[in-house]
């Protein structure tokens, strides 16, 4: 299974003052490609704190690392800065890239968006990318994203702006996707019980889980009210679409009756989630 690592970079993300929603969104992309996210960090736009990131991320050697934020034309975008560090490459600038930058500013300021087109030291500075980099058209915003392969590790960097980064991801980035995830299916069902005490849901579903261990099963826990249905999560990926629903099936049929056996009726079933 695609084994993926998220690296989010921002002070306004550490001070509360604005949420990760990046980091969700890219967790349920690639969990729902068939992917594994391994781990998840965030950190502020220092380049000591983003270079220590990746390095831990590589050791791991997963087969994707995606960073978000600081892409943009400003002093504290610092991520290519360290990401060139980290693997040792110059930052040098690069001529697609420059290409799309310039053609977005030209795109801009033909709908009056922005004063004029002129390549200025902060324009160019979103077209320097470590040696190798390949940039991705960002269809939404002016800084590209940058894909670099570092040994069997893909290493990607999107934007922080959310609709610039989902644009990178819809459009540049599918060649990429497919080469990682090609077609691995992920199926997720959740159960909805009439039960709101996840203490006597929880003997059922271990034993489950343990019966079906490559199937995830998982109740949601709620805070205790009337009328609470708790719900439990069944989901798995693999590469056979039939195998996959067969091992969701049985592990359903299992739990089912087992909750059954202890007074507790499945209500509903919500595919996808
Ligand atoms: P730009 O190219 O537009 O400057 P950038 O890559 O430099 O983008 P940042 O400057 O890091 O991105 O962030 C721009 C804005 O995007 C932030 O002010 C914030 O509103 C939003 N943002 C950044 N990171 C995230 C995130 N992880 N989740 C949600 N929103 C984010």
């Amino acid at each position: 299974m695609p084994a993926v690592e998220i690296i989010a970079i921002g002070n306004e993300l550490l001070l509360g003052d604005v949420l990760d929603t990046n980091t969700h969104w890219l967790c349920r992309q690639f969990s729902g490609r068939g992917g594994r996210v391994q781990r998840v960090a965030i950190v502020p736009d220092e380049p000591g704190a983003i270079a220590e990131a990746l390095e831990a991320a590589r050791r791991r050697r997963p087969d994707l690392i995606v960073l978000t934020g600081g892409l943009g034309p400003t002093s504290d975008d610092k991520t290519l800065f360290s990401v060139a560090q980290a693997l040792g490459r110059p930052l040098e600038l690069n001529e697609r890239a420059l290409a799309m930058v310039q053609a977005t500013y030209e795109r801009l300021a033909a709908h009056g968006l922005v004063r004029d087109a002129a390549l200025t030291e902060e324009r160019r500075k979103m077209a320097c990318l470590p040696r190798g980099a390949e940039p991705l058209h960002n269809p939404v915003g002016a800084a590209p994203g940058v894909l670099l392969r570092e040994g069997e590790t893909a290493v990607v960097c999107l934007p922080g702006v959310p609709a610039e980064l989902k644009g990178i991801f819809a459009t540049s980035l599918q060649p990429l996707l497919s080469e990682l995830f090609g077609g691995r299916v992920f199926l997720e069902r959740v159960l909805v019980t009439d039960c709101g005490d996840e203490s006597l849901l929880a003997p059922v579903v271990n034993r489950v889980a343990a019966d079906h261990p490559q199937v995830y099963v998982k109740s949601r826990a709620q805070a205790y009210s009337e009328g609470v249905r708790l719900r439990i999560t069944l989901s798995l990926s693999g590469e056979d679409v039939q195998a996959v629903q067969a091992a969701i099936e049985a592990a359903d049929r299992d739990l089912t009756a087992s909750l059954a056996a202890v007074g507790i009726v499945v209500l509903e079933r919500v595919e996808g989630g």
